[in-house]
């Protein structure tokens, strides 16, 4: 990209953001002031141990849950500001969820599943159609388009699950454990596709317990107990390179 002289704005920022959850009488600081920003076309991973808040990050970016305090931004819009339809809008269209569960629709066909959620983009049932086909032969299941969940094997599913995230062109694609489900050869599998997503342009927001599955990404953010600890770059290891 040339240079113009000004950072472009991220695709995502978080600024001071906290996340405290109230369970039985008892105050869980998921997230502590915590700010980040992604660049477009940046390839984040976020690392820490099970409970450190890496969910919680996730869930805030991709609107499905609310900040105590501080803001989350996403494709220049600023999430506190909006109404529940809006944010609804903002998860249907600007992010893209990848689940360590798949989530697919049991009774879909992969290509049915893939096509979800543009029904709520206002697309007529052709381009859908088109849009999933085409989304499905991205991640090589162009010969699997109707088959069921069931019909596939897991790393078949989290393709699917991967195509129909990107299906509406979200301007971030957010993975949260996309490996916990499967065997090491398909979770290898996983992040190559990842990987080429992340070459085709994609912004890439990744979740991950595990350094080998971090280390695909060229940045890790270490959480612990809902604080950034430090903030990797394996683009450019030097001791503070790339700030
Ligand atoms: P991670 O994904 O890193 O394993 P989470 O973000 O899921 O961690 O959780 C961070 C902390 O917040 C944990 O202590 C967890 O128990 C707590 N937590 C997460 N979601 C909720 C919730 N909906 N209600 C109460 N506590 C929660
Ligand atoms: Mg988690």
């Amino acid at each position: 990209m040339a240079e113009t002289g000004h950072t472009p704005e991220p695709v995502v920022a978080l600024d001071g953001v906290s996340k405290t959850y109230e369970l039985g009488g008892e105050t869980v600081e998921a997230l502590a002031d915590v700010s980040l920003s992604l660049p477009e076309g940046s390839y984040t991973a976020v690392m820490g141990p099970s409970g450190s808040g890496k969910s919680t990050l996730l869930n805030l970016v991709g609107g499905l849950d609310t900040p105590g305090d501080g803001s989350v931004t996403v494709g220049g819009r600023e999430l506190g500001g909006l109404s529940e339809r809006e944010r609804a809008a903002v998860r249907g269209g600007e992010v893209g969820f990848v689940f360590q569960t798949f989530n697919l629709m049991p009774r879909l066909t992969a290509v049915e599943n893939v096509a979800l959620p543009l029904v709520f983009q206002g697309w007529s049932r052709d381009e859908r159609r088109a849009r999933a086909e085409e989304r499905l032969a991205d991640v090589g299941l162009g010969d699997r388009l109707n088959h069921q969940p069931t019909e596939l094997s897991g790393g078949q599913r989290q393709r699917v699950a991967i195509a129909r995230a990107l299906a509406p062109s979200p301007a971030v694609l957010l993975a949260d454990e996309p490996t916990g489900n499967v065997d090491t050869d398909t979770g290898a599998q996983v992040m190559g596709l990842l990987d080429d997503l992340h070459a085709a342009g994609n912004t890439v927001l990744l979740v991950t317990h595990e350094r080998r599955i971090a280390e695909h990404a060229g940045r890790v953010v270490h959480v612990r107990d809902g604080v950034v600890e430090r903030i990797e770059d394996l683009d450019d290891p030097t001791p503070g390179g790339g700030a």
